[in-house]
């Protein structure tokens, strides 16, 4: 059956380990349910990588999602040894798919720990920023440093994607979840611009939740929750946690959205312990192709699949063996073939959310970098290796300080240890030397950072990096360390 959707060419990238079975399974049911597809097959992942690309991801992919537009993926591997980056990061921040959409809903059959509950929550998870653009430096030998970057353009775009959500699928509440009361700059960034756009959207309820009491919550009352929105690292793991809320990786779906580009793809990885043996579960790609369906504009054929998913789990004849019983399950292509079989079925518990098309556009309009009127620099943190104690550093960086700037304080992962603030912790050989201006309304210019910069080389003192502390509009752009006055 064939509805009146534009014909449309869609890139598929089978991928890795269970990606090719499962991506061949949803052919089917799609082609059944009638939707005017047009597949351009493309490679990305293990095999592009063995190859001797290092991004595992070859320009005609990428050609060929830009044309296109729309992309349904398979899982994709970085084998051991090859490159560095994943392929699926460097899908993200190539096509700036800003916005993960997961949702969890509770299946009808599906055997889990709170089914009962209706639970149905959309999870949207910031997916370019935060500790995920892999900017990493050894500091020392022994010391790591991962720079965590979020930036305000990014929160706009994150919540309001989530505010947009809200809206299409008439949920009423959208609750942001972050680490703010930590990490106040990064994360509090989120909560900030959250709370700022929130106004925009009257009609619907917000909340924010620090993100280990969400994830708490979560595990007690997952029903009150209708969209969550939060940063990469958080959203990652908080939307592991939904899907195992309601049956598993084996059904939870996702997008990858960005302007001009979406990437629908599931949530589990290759799943390399049961590959190739035909027992992998193609609901959560397939549900993925329903997202992707109702994002092209064929959601007749994207909701005669999502009934027939429905009723093929209710009447549980034919599962997979994540869903069933050893014994009683049946192979990929086998459960492909009852949901074949149950186009057209509807069960009567099962409602479709009604939804109204998604405003991208709106959500993702280029906004001009923040700007304000006052910037200064008034200090600076210089990151010194030294095996020396605090006491010694201290004392030495003290006699090399200049006319301009003096040496505040001394920290060492974020505690003063000088001048001595309480107990001293158990130190590593890396230390945040804060120098400030000796006059409070002067300028820390770059003459004197070099001048400061080139006394510590003279002196033996082994500098890494230099971070510049700022005042704009007279509020400091930077954190204090515990114990700073
Ligand atoms: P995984 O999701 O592949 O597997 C986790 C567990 O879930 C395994 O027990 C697996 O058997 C089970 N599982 C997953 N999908 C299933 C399905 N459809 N049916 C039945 N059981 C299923 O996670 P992992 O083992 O941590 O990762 C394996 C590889 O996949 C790694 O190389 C990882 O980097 C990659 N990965 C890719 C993506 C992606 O492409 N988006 C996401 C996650 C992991």
């Amino acid at each position: 059956m064939n509805e009146s959707h534009p014909a449309a060419t869609v890139t598929l990238i089978p991928g890795d380990g269970i990606g090719p079975e499962c991506i061949a399974a949803v052919r089917r049911v799609i082609a059944a349910a009638g939707a005017e597809i047009t597949w351009e097959e493309c490679e990305a992942g293990a095999a592009v990588f063995r190859k001797g690309d290092p991004t595992g991801v070859p320009r005609e992919t990428i050609d060929s999602i830009q044309r296109n537009g729309v992309a349904l993926k398979g899982p994709l591997e970085t084998p051991v040894g090859y490159g560095e980056r994943s392929a699926n990061v460097t899908l993200r921040g190539v096509f700036e798919l800003y916005g993960n959409i997961r949702p969890t809903r509770e299946l009808p059959g599906v055997q889990a720990v709170f089914a009962g509950r209706q639970i149905d929550l959309v999870v949207v998870r910031e997916n370019v920023e935060d500790l995920y653009a892999g900017i990493e430096h050894m500091q020392t030998p022994g010391v790591a440093q991962g720079l965590k970057l979020i930036t305000r353009k990014g929160c706009e775009k994150i919540v309001r994607l989530a505010f947009e959500i809200a809206r299409s699928e008439g949920r009423a509440k959208v609750t942001c979840s972050t680490k703010s009361n930590i990490m106040k700059l990064t994360e509090g960034l989120l909560k900030r611009t959250f709370e700022e756009i929130a106004a925009e959207y009257p009609d619907i309820r917000t909340e924010h939740l620090i993100i280990d009491n969400l994830a708490h919550q979560l595990v007690r009352w997952p029903e009150q929750y209708e969209v969550i929105v939060t940063t990469n690292l958080n959203g990652d793991i908080i939307s592991d946690l939904t899907s195992g809320l309601t049956g598993g990786l084996g059904l939870a779906a996702s997008a990858n959205v960005g302007r001009d580009v979406a990437i629908f793809e599931a949530v589990h990885g290759s799943a390399p312990g049961i590959a190739l043996r035909g027992v992998a579960n193609p609901t959560a790609l397939l549900l993925s192709a329903v997202m992707l369906l109702r994002h092209i504009g064929a959601s007749a054929a994207a909701d005669r699949i999502e009934h027939a998913i429905v009723v093929t789990l209710e009447e549980g004849r034919k599962l997979t063996p994540d869903l069933t019983l050893q014994e009683h399950a049946v192979t990929t292509d086998e459960y492909a073939d009852e949901i074949i079989r149950n186009l057209g079925r509807q069960s009567p518990h099962w409602r479709i959310r009604e939804r109204r098309p998604l405003s991208l556009a709106g959500v993702s309009a280029r906004t001009p970098p923040l700007r304000v009127d006052r910037r200064r620099v008034v200090g600076v943190d210089v990151f010194i290796e030294a095996e020396a104690g605090a006491a010694e550093l201290g004392a030495a960086l003290e006699r090399l300080t200049g006319a301009e700037l003096r040496l505040k304080m001394i920290s060492n992962r974020g505690t003063r240890v000088y001048p001595p603030f309480g107990r001293q912790p158990d130190c590593p050989d890396h230390w945040c030397c804060r120098f400030v201006l000796r006059a409070p309304q002067g300028e820390a210019h770059d003459g004197l950072i070099v001048d400061l910069l080139g006394r510590l080389s003279s002196a033996g003192i082994r500098w890494m990096h230099v971070e510049k502390l700022q005042d704009f509009d007279g509020v400091p752009a930077f954190s204090k360390a515990q114990g700073e006055t």
